[in-house]
């Protein structure tokens, strides 16, 4: 019997779990993507992978916070206009979700999906997929005591909903115990075991090698598109009006039984060669790696007005935030990215400060920012389902927050519906329509 073929366009954490089940599931899979690997959001992010924080980005009083900010040129979260309707329209969308019993709805959706996925990173581990993971206590710190209030509240949501996970709260005194190098404007702090992290570069890289180990192709640094042509004669039609969706890399139009588009934020793009969208808009970070010193963090840290995850490496300390609705922009603004390490400041004494020392020691300069887009749709909750007009072309994309976290579950839930195991119907709350 031949295997059924699928191609995957886009080789982050989503694309690559998403080929790693499909030939799991018997496809002969190849993955194309224009990038080297961990090139985009997926190699630039917190890495953290965080049950606990499966709660949608539009909330209430979200937007009206970004809008508040727009003209502050190193806040954390903020709205960058541009021309496009879709951006408008979008924008919209989210306004409409900032409710809080859409936002109820979306929180349940995505623990759902988090409920089993620390446990997929134990069987790719234990199917020998090498990358570099903690599991260490998770420390939330506040500057603002009714922010506390929050996120008990968002806690109390998810009681018993995610397996292993338990949290206390801390007052000013006993945090300074567990770490003397933060100022005194940190006033408490939740402390949550259950939530773990990763080096995300070492996990893409780890997954790719997985992949290829099992025999999935991997054509890295070529760009795809999707087009549409009457089905060949004599060949069933994959798609209602009676055309087939094939992928053009270069000259060449390769055809295949399921195609899976997880292009992260360019997979409108992708999706335009055959008249189809998703609603999406990037949603963009910043981050810097900082050298280890003694007395920085050595547990993952998030600080809560800042909107800052701080994640200690083997080799280095990540710090990563900023939550920008803009076009598709990769340029770095120095200033806006600048005020993560200015938030950090006001949490820290003067770790920041040795961190930047020991990194122009070391290199010759101050460590610079990078940056990621991620994926955002305007309900906070993944895109992962066929698309009706094209039933074998599968999109997977719009995680925002949780990529690297829900990348398993993303790519077993393609693989099933691949199959036939799962049926669209059964995740319609995530369907592209
Ligand atoms: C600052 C920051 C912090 C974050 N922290 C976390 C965190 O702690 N935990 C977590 O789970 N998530 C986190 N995220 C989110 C996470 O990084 C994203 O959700 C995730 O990486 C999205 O993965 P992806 O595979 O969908 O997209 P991407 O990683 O963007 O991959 C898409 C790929 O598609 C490719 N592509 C583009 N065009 C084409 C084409 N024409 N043909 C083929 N391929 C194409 C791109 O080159 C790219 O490699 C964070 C993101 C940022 C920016």
């Amino acid at each position: 019997m031949t295997e059924k073929t699928a191609i995957v366009l886009g080789a982050g954490a989503v694309g690559l779990s998403s080929a790693y089940y499909l030939r799991r599931s018997g496809f002969d899979v190849t993955v194309i993507d224009p990038e080297p690997l961990a090139a985009r959001a997926s190699g630039h992010n917190a890495g953290w992978l965080i049950p606990s924080m499966s709660t949608p980005v539009p909330a209430p009083g979200m937007m009206l916070q970004a809008m508040k900010w727009m003209t502050q040129k190193d806040s954390p979260l903020y709205v960058s206009p541009n021309l496009d309707p879709h951006f408008a329209s979008f924008l919209l969308k989210m306004l409409r979700n900032c409710t809080e019993s859409r936002f109820t709805r979306g929180a349940a959706t995505l623990t759902r999906l988090s409920a089993g996925a620390l446990d997929l990173f134990d069987d790719l581990e234990a199917d020998g997929v090498e990358f570099e993971r903690h599991v260490d206590p998770l420390t939330m710190l506040f500057t603002d005591p009714h922010k506390v209030e929050v996120r008990v509240h968002e806690l109390d949501t998810l009681d018993g909903q995610l397996p292993g996970f338990s949290w206390r709260h801390m007052d000013a005194d006993a945090l300074k115990d567990h770490s003397p190098v933060l100022t005194d404007k940190v006033v408490a702090g939740i402390q949550s075991t259950g939530d773990q992290s990763v080096d995300p570069a070492s996990f893409v890289r780890g997954l790719a090698a997985a992949c290829e180990r099992d025999g999935v192709t991997l054509r890295l640094g070529e760009s795809a598109s999707l087009v549409t042509s009457p089905a060949p004669f004599g060949s069933p039609s994959s798609s209602p009006d009676g055309t087939e969706v094939s992928v053009q890399v270069g000259g060449t139009r390769l055809r295949a039984d399921k195609i899976v588009v997880a292009g992260g934020v360019w997979t409108n793009e992708i999706l335009a060669g055959i008249g189809e969208r998703v609603s999406l808009q990037s949603g963009k970070g910043y981050g810097y790696d900082l050298p280890l010193v003694e007395g920085g963090p050595t547990e993952p840290v998030y600080l809560a007005e800042g909107k800052v995850a701080i994640t200690p490496l083997n080799d280095r300390v990540r710090l990563a935030g900023t939550m920008g609705f803009t076009a598709i922009d990769e340029t770095i603004d120095k200033v806006r990215a600048g005020g993560i390490l200015s938030g950090a400041r006001e949490y820290f004494t003067d770790w920041i400060d040795r961190a930047e020392q020991a990194s122009v020691e070391q290199t010759g300069a101050a460590s610079t920012p990078w940056t990621g887009l991620r994926p955002t749709t305007p309900d906070g909750v993944p895109i992962i389902g066929p698309l009706k007009s094209h039933p074998n072309v599968l999109v997977a994309t719009g995680h925002v927050m949780l990529g690297i976290s829900l990348g398993p579950v993303t790519g077993r839930l393609i693989a099933e519906l691949a199959t036939g195991e799962t049926s669209p119907e059964s995740i319609s709350d995530l369907s592209p329509e």
